[in-house]
Formats: C-alpha cells, sequence, structure tokens
C-alpha cells in the first residue's frame, strides 16, 4: 500500500466512524445512509484507491471531467452520481456515462430536454430535485416556495423519475444556519410525501458534505456527498 492508499483509507476508515457514531445517536440504522464519494479535481489513480477501501458510490460535478476519467478507472464502481449543475448542451454526453442518480435538476427547460432525449432512447432516469436552502445567490436550486410546483410540472415529464431532493447547506460556521437549511428541505420532503402523488417518490435525502454531514444525519439525510473527509483538501 503506497502513502495515497494508506491516508485514503485511513480517512474512509474515521468517516465511516463518524458516520455510525452520529447516525446511532440519532436513532438511524447506518447501513440506511449512502455514501457518495466526490471526485472531483481527483486522479483516477486516486478514485481507485477509495474504491479499493470500500466506496462503491461516486459523484462529480462537471459532465467533461467525468467523461475524461470515469474510463480510466481500474476499480470498479457501484454507481455514478452527477451532483453539479447540468447545462443542457452536456446531456447526451452525461447520458453516455449512465448516472444512476442525477441530484441536481434545478431548471425546467433542461428537464425537458432531459426528458426528449430519454424518451426517443425510450429510458427512464432517477432525478432529485435541488433546492436552494440557503437563498445565497450563488447557489443553484429552486426556491423553497417554489418547490411543490416545481415538481409538479417536472413530474408530468413521464421519462423522468423524482426521487427526492437535495441542497447544498449554507456555508457558514453558524451551526443553527446550516441546521436550518436542512429542515427546510426535511420540510418539503414530508409535505410532498404526504400528497402520495403516485408518480413522485420521497426516498432519498441528499444532504451533507465534509463539513456538515452530521448535522444533515441528524436531520434525516439518507444521501452524503462527501469529498474533503476521503481525500483531503482540494488545491482547486
Ligand atoms: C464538491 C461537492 C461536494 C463535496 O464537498 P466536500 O466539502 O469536499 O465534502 C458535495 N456536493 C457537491 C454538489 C459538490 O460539488
Amino acid at each position: 500500500m503506497n502513502m495515497t492508499e494508506k491516508n485514503i483509507k485511513e480517512r474512509i476508515d474515521k468517516l465511516s466512524i463518524r458516520i455510525n457514531t452520529v447516525a446511532e445517536h440519532s436513532g438511524r440504522n447506518p447501513e440506511s445512509i449512502k455514501l457518495i464519494a466526490v471526485t472531483k479535481t481527483r486522479t483516477p489513480e486516486t478514485i481507485d484507491s477509495a474504491l479499493k477501501y470500500g466506496i462503491e458510490f461516486i459523484g462529480e460535478n462537471k459532465v467533461q471531467e467525468a467523461e475524461q476519467k470515469l474510463p480510466f478507472l481500474k476499480e470498479k464502481y457501484k454507481e455514478f452520481h452527477f451532483v453539479g449543475h447540468l447545462q443542457s448542451n452536456k446531456i447526451h454526453k452525461l447520458m453516455k456515462l449512465h448516472p444512476t442518480l442525477i441530484h441536481s435538476i434545478d431548471k425546467f427547460s433542461t428537464a425537458e430536454k432531459l426528458n426528449e432525449y430519454l424518451s426517443k432512447k425510450d429510458k427512464k432516469q432517477d432525478i432529485l430535485i435541488q433546492v436552494n436552502t440557503s437563498e445565497e445567490q450563488s447557489k443553484f436550486g429552486i426556491h423553497p416556495d417554489e418547490t411543490l410546483d416545481f415538481i409538479k410540472k417536472i413530474s408530468l415529464l413521464s421519462n423522468l423519475k423524482i426521487r427526492g431532493l437535495m441542497t447544498i447547506g449554507i456555508f457558514s460556521d453558524n451551526e443553527n444556519k446550516i441546521r436550518k437549511c436542512f429542515q427546510i428541505l426535511r420540510k418539503i420532503f414530508e409535505k410532498i410525501k404526504a400528497e402520495k402523488n403516485p408518480i413522485v417518490e420521497m426516498k432519498y435525502l441528499s444532504m451533507g458534505m465534509t463539513n456538515d454531514f452530521e448535522i444533515a444525519i441528524q436531520e434525516g439525510a439518507n444521501i452524503i456527498r462527501i469529498g474533503t473527509a476521503i481525500f483531503g483538501i482540494r488545491n482547486l
């Protein structure tokens, strides 16, 4: 085992302990929480090390970068998740990478184009709706107040399967502000669930990154997206 592998294995082991601890303290089964390793900026060799030591699901936020790296992974991954902003001119490239889940649908025109692409191929795609719970201008996502209407519209696109919601918590060191973002998402999640719309499944709550995943798990996250805690600080 070289140094990179050793460091990554140690980080994954520590991260698993933290996930298990917070899950158990919150009365949740740690196995119900899906860990997506966000591999942006990392080389195929580095990603291979993580796949060797327990990572099964990987996430990228740029189509072009994913396209350049995924074919060069030697270790197998079980699922590829797309977590970044999707531009409509990248749809066909992304679909060739067979994403298990697209976390970040927040624009009707892009969703329509994706649906059109899928219907031509007679395929379905699982998606999450990204909500801007921090209301920061710089973040993508639907405004919380508009999310229910947006989901109604998207649910009519028959090749897209809505499976839940995603958010990026506020960038802050104020724990209460971060927690509030996750509570907003959870509330919308429960509200939609209660509507029992047969074509909208509220299964996944994708929230929590390196700096806030413990709060997210306490607030009900069942997908967390972690980069730094697995691979170390990003240089870019
Ligand atoms: C980069 C990224 C992450 C992971 O961030 P870390 O702080 O490195 O854990 C999670 N989600 C999205 C959408 C990202 O772009």
